[in-house]
């Protein structure tokens, strides 16, 4: 971002908001000027007069799409980071998939469980795959 409009503010929240990245324009009371706004729009961030945010979910995006735009080279431990991020996604989209087969394929032996449910039912769980299950009366 600043390599596009060196004059941005680029810093990282305060307090709780450590996570968020605060952009801050250079112009009086901090309104951004005419080459930091194109900077903002080339990067397809909206703002208001003085001020935008990434949020930590944003981040990545924009790290990436930056990393496009400049045409530089992703920091190597931010790179190390996402494909940690990428690997435990897939594995959990895998147990997820591996768990919806389980129950798909399972003969259900259900137990009944000690739970009251609103407004009157009976919950099951199988013993064998886990699945559980309400029955209201
Ligand atoms: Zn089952």
């Amino acid at each position: 971002m600043k390599k596009l409009a060196p004059t941005l503010s680029v810093r990282r929240g305060r307090g709780t908001a450590y996570a968020w990245i605060d952009i801050r324009g250079s112009g009086e009371f901090g309104e951004f000027t005419e080459e930091e706004r194109k900077a903002l729009e080339k990067f397809g961030l909206s703002y208001c007069r003085n001020h935008t945010n990434i949020s930590p979910d944003e981040r990545r995006y924009y790290v990436e799409k930056a990393v496009k735009l400049l045409g530089i080279k992703m920091p190597r431990e931010l790179e190390e980071e996402y494909r940690r991020i990428d690997e435990m996604k897939k594995e959990m989209r895998r147990r997820e998939e591996e768990r919806r087969k389980r129950i798909e394929k399972c003969q259900h032996v259900f137990i009944k469980l000690p739970y009251i449910v609103f407004p009157r039912g009976t919950a099951y769980r199988c013993v064998k795959c886990g699945y559980e299950k309400i029955e209201l009366d």
